[in-house]
C-alpha cells in the first residue's frame, strides 16, 4: 500500500494551506492572526485564559481543527461545537472523557479553565450506538482578549480528503452504504458513476462532506461551521 500524503488544512485568518503538522507552528506567526489578535486587545472585552486546541477524530486522522477555547466557556459549548460542524445526526447522548470508554467522566458543565491543561487529552464519545471519537489535545494557553464573542474561534481546518471512485478512480463525490455492507467495497463514487446506481435499500448514496462521521447512522452533513 502507498502511503497516504499527510493530511493538510487551511488557517482561517490568512488562507494559506499548510500540512497538518505544520499549521500550529504558523497560528503562532500568522500575520493575518496577529492583527486580529492585537484589534483584540484594543477592545473593552476582558482579560481571559485562551485555550488553542487541537480537535481530530480518534481513528481517522486527516480529519482536525484548530480551535481557540475561551477559559469561562463550558465545555456544553465545546460539544455543540463538535455537533455542528461534525458530527450531529439524531440527537445521540454525548459525553467527555479521560481515557474513552470506561475512563474519567467529564461534566459538560464544567468550565475549560477548571479542566484544560497543557497537554491534557480529551476523548469525546458521540453516540453510544455507532460511536464517533474524538480528540482533544490542549496544545497550549494564552492570556488575553478573545478575538470574537462566540466561545470558540476555527482556527484552521483540515481540507476535504482525497476519495477514489470505486468504479473508475476519478474523484468520488458520493457514498453509497449498501456498497460498503453489501458488497466490501468503499462506497465511494464519482458524479458519472452514481448515475443509475442500482444501490438503494440503505437510503440513496448521500454527498461526502468534510466529516469523519460519514458513513455513520443517518449522517449525511452539512459539516458547515456554525461560526
Ligand atoms: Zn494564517
Ligand atoms: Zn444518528
Ligand atoms: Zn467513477
Ligand atoms: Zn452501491
Amino acid at each position: 500500500m502507498t502511503r497516504r500524503p499527510q493530511s493538510r488544512g487551511i488557517c482561517t485568518y490568512c488562507g494559506v494551506e499548510l500540512s497538518k503538522a505544520g499549521m500550529s507552528k504558523h497560528l503562532d506567526i500568522c500575520p493575518r492572526r496577529l492583527e486580529i489578535t492585537q484589534q483584540a486587545e484594543a477592545s473593552d472585552r476582558p482579560v481571559e485564559r485562551l485555550w488553542h486546541l487541537r480537535v481530530q477524530d480518534a481513528y481517522d486522522k486527516d480529519f482536525w481543527l484548530d480551535l481557540e477555547m475561551r477559559g469561562p466557556a463550558t465545555l456544553t459549548k465545546l460539544d455543540q461545537y463538535l455537533r455542528d460542524i461534525w458530527l450531529e445526526c439524531c440527537g445521540h447522548l454525548s459525553e467527555f472523557t479521560i481515557g474513552g470508554w470506561g475512563g474519567t467522566t467529564i461534566g459538560k458543565s464544567r468550565k475549560a479553565d477548571t479542566v484544560f491543561v497543557p497537554g491534557l487529552v480529551l476523548r469525546h464519545l458521540y453516540d453510544f450506538g455507532t460511536t464517533s471519537e474524538t480528540d482533544i489535545r490542549v496544545v497550549g494557553g494564552r492570556a488575553g482578549k478573545s478575538t470574537t464573542t462566540h466561545p470558540l474561534a476555527l482556527m484552521a481546518r483540515n481540507i476535504q480528503p482525497a476519495a477514489e471512485c470505486e468504479e473508475c478512480g476519478q474523484p468520488a463525490e458520493w457514498l453509497c452504504m449498501e456498497c460498503v455492507y453489501e458488497e466490501e467495497k468503499s462506497g465511494l463514487l464519482c458524479a458519472g458513476h452514481i448515475e443509475g446506481h442500482p444501490h438503494e435499500n440503505y437510503g440513496e448514496p448521500s454527498r461526502l462532506v468534510n466529516s469523519p462521521r460519514m458513513g455513520m447512522c443517518g449522517y449525511d452533513g452539512p459539516a458547515d461551521p456554525p461560526y
